[in-house]
């Protein structure tokens, strides 16, 4: 199965961990269109609020409405993203996994938001690595 939004969000994570950033993708989808990409960049511009879903609204720019479109990402979705595809009224998102993090799916569910996980095991792997390999930058993300 060869989703594009879903492979755009992937190359977008492996792009951000071959920067030295943390690998988490995400795409804007439209008709089957990739509107904008975007990744965490909380390492490469030292932007906190850059995760992976809030860069990927930023780089779609100005847009007349989201409710008909499908929001990718390889992680399941903070509370911040979560809050902001709440905000923005998008109604489905395609997460790669949510065993790395568990995001905030019982919140985006009260709200109406479709959710579909994949179980991605690319996912899965590159968060496990990254974890492993750098415990501190991950707990920096999370805010724990
Ligand atoms: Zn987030």
């Amino acid at each position: 199965m060869m989703d594009p939004g879903f492979e755009a969000a992937v190359e977008a994570a492996r792009k951000s961990l071959r920067e030295g950033g943390i690998p988490i993708g995400a795409a804007l989808v439209r008709d089957g269109e990739i509107v904008a990409t975007g990744h965490n960049e909380r390492v490469q511009q030292s932007d906190p609020i850059a995760h992976g879903e809030m860069s990927a609204l930023r780089a779609a720019g100005r847009q007349k409405t989201y409710r008909d479109t499908t929001l990718y990402t390889t992680l399941a979705p903070c509370a911040m993203c979560t809050g902001t595809i709440i905000q923005f009224k998008i109604p489905r998102v395609v997460v790669g996994e949510a065993e790395t993090f568990e995001g905030e799916f019982d919140l985006l569910r009260s709200r109406g938001v479709e959710i579909t996980v994949l179980d991605d095991p690319r996912c899965k792997e590159m968060m496990t690595s990254f974890q492993h390999e750098h415990p501190e930058l991950w707990a920096e993300d999370i805010a724990e």
